[in-house]
């Protein structure tokens, strides 16, 4: 078989190695893998897919593991390349079933990811960076500040490893980059991450499933629609320019039209719509002339509304809205034709709300806290 020479190649920036030198071999798509087992070890087309479904598919964690690619192969594997994971540093179980993994990386920072049982579904939140850089004044992950970007393996290995720790019959329906980071801020990873979790050869995940969050870097969006063809959720949380950059200061990079412009030249599929998150902060946009101006910018957008009340921690003097203020809120927007929920706050005992995982990073740090979280988990004491 010969190789296919417009096979797109990874930049050297994606192409990262130990202090061995060795490659991940998990920031290859399958044919970038192609390209480099053919040019480095010699090896044909049939070794690298067979070896790029034993890690994305059957989660190989050795190329002793690969044993249908041949064994001069897998030892020149072996001294060129390794097989990255995530190592689990705590898994914290909510009572309504929500799940929060904790992860030590290479370089002994901490990211986390979310799994959210909902019915039939079962969604997972992943994270895209280390820290954020992005600031929203409600979220405590922003508190951070960028730590660093995550790798492409870092990404798709979330997926991966929660997978199959499943208990048998039960399999991830969808994913959300929700996690820590602003996944278009880390765009080339995130992509190549993604394009991952969607190849068959791979994970295997419907394109219909993913969906990217974000607080709406207006380029990026435009490009994340020629490259994949996932869904987009815009974090929103106001209704005009002067509002949203009190709370979020990308608006002053971006303002809400621009970005609003960029949402109505977004593809979207038949059935498909942009979800709007808006965290409801009390007596900052929960008002019904916040819901009036609500519906006026999203007019012209296939859109949906989900609202989220604000979780209130005791780092933060912002407020939760009364229940009846948000109901009343939401009965506004649909009362005036626009499509909105109420989102349920899910794994609140876990701290697994969005904007509360870099907080619990750095409480994991915590000896007492850790502690107790072990103890939850049902693992032992360190
Ligand atoms: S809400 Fe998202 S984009 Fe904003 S600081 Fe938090 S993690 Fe970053």
């Amino acid at each position: 078989m010969e190789l296919d020479r417009t096979m797109p190649r990874r930049s050297a920036r994606q192409l990262l190695k130990d202090e061995h030198g060795r490659v991940d071999i998990k920031s290859f798509d399958l044919p970038s893998l192609t390209r480099w087992m053919v040019d480095e070890l010699g090896a044909n087309e049939g070794h690298a897919l067979r070896l790029y479904k034993s890690i994305w598919q059957h989660g190989a964690r050795s190329f002793d593991e690969v044993d249908d690619v041949a064994k001069p192969i897998r030892k020149l594997l072996a001294e060129r390349a390794y097989i990255a994971f995530l190592t689990p540093m705590t898994v914290l179980r909510s009572e309504d079933g929500t799940v929060k993994y904790l992860w030590t990386l290479e370089d002994g920072l901490t990211i986390e990811s979310v799994l959210i049982p909902d019915g039939e579904r079962l969604t997972l939140c992943i994270s895209s960076q280390v820290g954020c850089a992005m600031a929203c004044t409600f979220c405590l992950t922003g508190d951070l500040g960028l730590k660093r970007q995550l790798k492409i393996s870092e990404i798709a290995n979330q997926p991966l490893q929660i997978g199959r720790q499943l208990p048998e019959g039960e399999r991830i329906t969808n994913i959300v980059l929700m996690g820590m980071g602003e996944p278009l801020h880390n765009f080339e990873n995130l992509v190549s991450a993604l394009e991952i979790c969607l190849d068959e050869n791979a994970q295997n995940f419907s394109h219909r499933k993913i969906t990217v969050s974000t607080v709406g870097l207006v380029p990026r969006i435009a490009e994340l629609a020629e490259r994949l063809p996932v869904n987009l959720a815009v974090s929103l949380n106001a209704s005009s320019d002067a509002q949203r950059r009190e709370i979020m200061p990308i608006t002053s990079k971006y303002s809400v039209e621009e970005l609003l412009e960029a949402c109505r030249k977004f593809p979207l599929r038949r059935g498909k719509m942009i979800t709007f998150e808006y965290v409801m902060l009390k007596g900052f946009n929960d008002s019904l002339e916040d819901a009036d101006r609500l519906v006026d910018l999203l007019a012209g957008v296939r859109a949906k509304v989900n609202l989220i009340p604000y979780n209130e921690n005791p780092d933060r003097d912002l407020k939760r809205p009364a229940d009846e203020t948000v109901v009343a809120f939401q009965e506004h927007l649909v009362g005036r034709h626009l499509n909105a929920t109420i989102r349920v706050s899910r794994g609140r005992d876990i701290s697994a709300a969005c904007g509360q995982l870099g907080k619990a990073s750095r409480r994991a740090l915590d000896a007492e806290w850790l502690r107790v979280a072990r103890d939850i988990a049902g693992l032992p004491a360190l």
